[in-house]
């Protein structure tokens, strides 16, 4: 496949752009693989580039049901930063916001990755306490954090109302090199770096059964045949329990809808990341001028992947009394996403009770920060069978054995 470069550009510049190839091929299913990941999403499609990258296991094939980048990969509000409690969670995520730093170049593919800082606000004195405490976690664990106070965060937010009638500004956690990137890019650009190492993405192919005999996994049932597989990657967060029950195993995580919402596009107002987690809601501002505005999860399960009109108000009301310039706006677009949460709030990167299927899920409403992360420790613990120091805390067995990383209070809303 042509690298793109400044060179490519000018050169189609001057023949009309007639010269571009397709980004990834859309092959017929192979009647067996080395490896199969199901789901073409931006922890399937990392797992499969980083079994190519760091192992040379190229035999693979992404299965994908709709279009791939078109379930949360897609949805999110591209939100990253790696400021959480637990020494465990913090080498996963920090390990993924630095793979982040480099994916431009990695995946030949512009990402469009903004370190502009995330900030989360405190706007209790518990909030200041639990982020102070985070602050100083952050600093043994090497992770680049400090607590700030509502003067700085007026001059980093000149829009926001630092002294609210309810809530206030009373300080934030800051992380200066978290921020966003363009999520479809995330998923496009592993795509076409995955398709070039020879690896097939199967799209508009849903997996309705997976085949075992003796404990092990030997293929799976699609609505494009049956394809059978040495080893089996499960990567699709909202349906994980649905995919899982095919296999025959139960999961410890429950699949809800988490909405966000976007503004008509405005002049540029705020170049940082701001998360207001007491009364739930964040925001950032895309490269077009839209506000991206994310709130919180249904209170029910489901599998409905759209908005509704309470979460608007809910939201937006949550937002207003901080930033007041967005009661004037008008909102153009309301999607949801089928998130699967955990007891703990962490991920589950592990074994499963088939020998040769692994599992990456549970990354709830917080896993696009961890996209080339997962991918890097799934990828390892396929190749190697058993995982590696980044995933070795997260196996579901956690659940049975009351070893927790909870990250529910830490975290706050986890996006
Ligand atoms: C509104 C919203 C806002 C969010 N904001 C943030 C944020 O700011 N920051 C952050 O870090 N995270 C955020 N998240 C969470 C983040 O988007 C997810 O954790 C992450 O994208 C999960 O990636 P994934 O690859 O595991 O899942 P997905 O991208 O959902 O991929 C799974 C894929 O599996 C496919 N699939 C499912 N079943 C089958 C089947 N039977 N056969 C074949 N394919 C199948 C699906 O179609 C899907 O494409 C947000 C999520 C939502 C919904």
């Amino acid at each position: 496949m042509k690298r793109y470069s400044v060179f490519a550009v000018a050169r189609e510049a001057a023949r009309y752009h007639t010269g571009w190839e397709r980004a990834w091929r859309s092959p017929e299913p192979k009647k067996k693989y080395d490896v199969i990941i199901i789901g073409a999403g931006g922890h399937g499609l990392a797992t499969a580039f980083y079994l190519g990258k760091n192992f040379g296991i190229t035999n693979v094939a992404i299965i994908e049901k709709g279009w791939l980048g078109g379930g949360n990969t897609g949805r999110n509000t591209t939100i990253i930063r790696s400021n959480y409690l637990q020494d465990p969670s913090a080498a996963l995520y920090e390990k993924a916001r630095s793979l982040y730093e480099t994916m431009s170049q990695d995946v030949n593919y512009n990402i469009m990755f903004s370190p502009r800082g995330v900030m989360m606000l405190a706007q209790t004195q518990h909030e200041i306490r639990g982020y102070q405490r985070t602050a100083q976690a952050n600093a043994l664990q090497g992770v680049k954090t400090r607590f700030i106070d509502p003067a700085e965060v007026k001059k980093l937010v000149p829009i926001i109302n630092i002294d609210g009638p309810r809530y206030p500004v009373l300080g934030a956690l800051w992380q200066e090199r978290g921020g966003t990137a363009r999520h479809d890019a995330v998923a496009w650009g592993y795509a076409r770096a995955c398709s070039d190492m020879g690896m097939d993405i199967l799209q508009k192919c849903e997996v309705t059964g997976v085949r075992s005999a003796n404990g092990k996994v030997v293929g799976v049932d699609t609505t494009r045949g049956a394809i059978d597989c040495d080893k089996l990657g499960m990567v699709v967060a909202g349906n994980a329990g649905n995919v899982a029950e095919m296999a025959g195993f139960r999961l410890p995580l429950e699949s809800v809808a988490l909405q966000a919402l976007v503004s008509e596009p405005i002049k540029p107002c705020m170049d940082v990341v701001v998360m207001a987690n007491t009364v739930h809601g964040y925001m950032s501002q895309s490269d077009k001028g839209e506000m991206v505005i994310g709130g919180g999860t249904d209170g029910f399960n489901n599998y409905t992947q759209r908005g509704s009109f309470h979460h608007i108000e809910e939201t937006v009301r949550a937002l207003v009394e901080t930033f007041p310039m967005i009661s004037r706006l008008k909102m153009l677009r309301q999607w949801g996403g089928i998130v699967d949460v955990t007891g703990d709030r962490s991920p589950i990167i592990g074994k499963t009770p088939l020998g040769n299927c692994f599992i990456n899920c549970g990354w709830g409403t917080g896993g696009f920060k961890a996209i080339p992360g997962g991918g890097w420790a799934t990828a390892e613990l396929i190749a190697k069978g058993e995982p590696g120091p980044l995933s070795a805390e997260f196996g579901m067995e956690r659940f049975i054995q009351g070893r927790f990383i909870d990250e529910s209070v830490a975290a706050g809303v986890a996006h």
